[in-house]
């Protein structure tokens, strides 16, 4: 079974918006055992459109088209799939009553242009709309299943949940287990040679998929299939051992959650409260920690001291270490890190400071070096690190780094002396 989402309409070929709707549609499959083989994005130009439908129609057993649907002159999507398919339009006066329904109970009166939404292609099956006003439809032909399903994530969701997915139950493989498995601190490409034994013996019904961004790996473990849940999650547990073997050193997660909840996690269990000093990252890692619910159990705050004279001011790092050693250095870093932990009464301090780039680099010190120090009771630790890409990877990765060193401080055995 071959299924294609074709996601319609000319703002999601700008630059502004991005098409979100076929993520939730290929979980709510991948839930059931089915799989995508394509995803489409096209602008509501009608040739393109029926480009797009027809290439989708040839190619996939179930199609899955999106958007289009309203009420206005460029939503044609209703229009250009019936003259693909060579069906006829129906009028649906029960349509029209329900959309007549909608208006009146806000007290307007129905827009001629809501009754092109009332046409339904010829044979089709009408989707019930509760939260919009064009429904969905059904359509089944010799070679296809069609959903004609609208665009605002409010109104395709739910109407996906229950008036899609139930068609398509007993159309997948079945059962499906899913394990996600997340590193920081390895390249992409290492841990593809790491993973190549894992691979190697991948049981039948699993895939291993890999997704990369710098400083952040995931490797998905999926499970299709028949039989009971407990058999697929053996052979998961069997995989994420191999997996373990490969780069069990740079796991800090074997469940999905991010590095700030993973922390966030340690931080509660022991009873902890961290603080932060941050300069290159901007805040960056106060945001990161503060998107946890519950952070407020165990952060206490964190000081964008940017400048020379923030670091002495707010954290105490005296001007001539500053002087001395310049802001980019691991004595200033130790000293945010302790001034952080002192001024803030936090049990760690976390301190940032390096060059994001593009400017400011220099032989010395290149941008993209970072020195992050942490701070705890037995004194500071501090690494230096060599970041590549733009500013952002740089911030990103840095707030990465210094959120893993402190998961491995907080480990049962702690590496560094804390
Ligand atoms: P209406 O025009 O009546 O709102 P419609 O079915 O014609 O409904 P669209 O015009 O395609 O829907 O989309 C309406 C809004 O829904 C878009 O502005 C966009 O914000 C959102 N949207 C549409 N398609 C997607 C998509 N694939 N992913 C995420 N959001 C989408
Ligand atoms: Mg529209």
């Amino acid at each position: 079974m071959r299924i294609e989402i074709v996601a319609v309409g000319s703002e999601l070929v700008t630059p502004d918006f991005m098409d979100t709707n076929s993520l939730r549609l290929t979980a709510g499959l991948n839930d059931i055992g089915l799989g995508v083989a394509f995803k489409t994005v096209v602008g509501d130009k009608d040739r393109d459109l029926a480009s797009a439908l027809r290439t989708a129609l040839a190619r996939a057993d179930l199609v899955l088209c999106m958007g289009g649907l309203g009420p206005t002159e460029d939503d044609r999507t209703r229009e250009t799939l019936a003259r693909v398919l060579r069906r006829r339009l129906v009028f649906r006066a029960s349509i029209r009553e329900k959309i007549r329904e909608r208006f009146r109970r806000r007290g307007w009166p129905m827009a001629a242009s809501n009754l092109k939404q009332c046409y339904v292609i010829a044979g089709a099956e009408v989707l019930d709309n509760p939260n919009g006003t064009a429904p969905g439809q059904w359509v089944e032909t010799r070679h296809n299943r069609i959903a004609l399903l609208p665009g605002p994530p409010h109104e395709i969701l739910p109407m996906f949940e229950k008036d899609v997915l139930p068609r398509l139950k007993g159309l997948g493989r079945g059962l499906s287990a899913r394990r996600v498995i997340r590193l920081t601190g390895l390249g992409e490409s290492a841990m593809e040679m790491r993973l190549k034994p894992v691979y190697a013996r991948t049981p039948s019904g699993v895939t291993v998929t890999t997704l990369a961004v710098p400083g952040d790996l995931s490797i998905r473990l999926t499970y299709t299939g028949a039989g009971p849940a407990a058999a697929a999650e053996a052979r998961l547990d069997e995989l994420e051992a191999a997996v373990e073997r490969a780069v069990g050193p740079w796991i800090y997660s074997r469940d999905g959650r991010g590095l700030e909840e993973v922390v966030g996690g340690l931080l509660r269990e022991r009873g902890l409260t961290i603080a932060c000093a941050e300069s290159c990252t901007g805040g960056l890692i106060g945001h990161r920690l503060t998107e946890v619910p519950g952070s407020s159990d165990y952060f206490l705050e964190s000081a964008v001291t940017y400048s020379n004279r923030a670091k002495t001011k707010r954290l105490g790092v005296p001007a001539a270490l500053i002087e001395r050693c310049g802001a980019v250095s691991a004595p200033v870093a130790r000293a945010m890190a302790l001034g952080i932990r002192r001024t803030s009464g936090a049990d760690i301090g976390l301190a940032v400071t390096g060059v994001a780039g593009p400017g400011g680099g220099t032989a010395r010190k290149p941008v993209g070096l970072v020195y992050i120090a942490v701070a705890g009771g037995r004194g500071a630790a501090v690494e230096r690190c060599s970041f590549a890409g733009g500013r952002s990877y740089v911030k990103f990765q840095s707030s990465q780094k210094a959120l893993d060193l402190v998961r491995k401080s907080l480990r049962p055995r702690p590496a560094k002396a804390l």
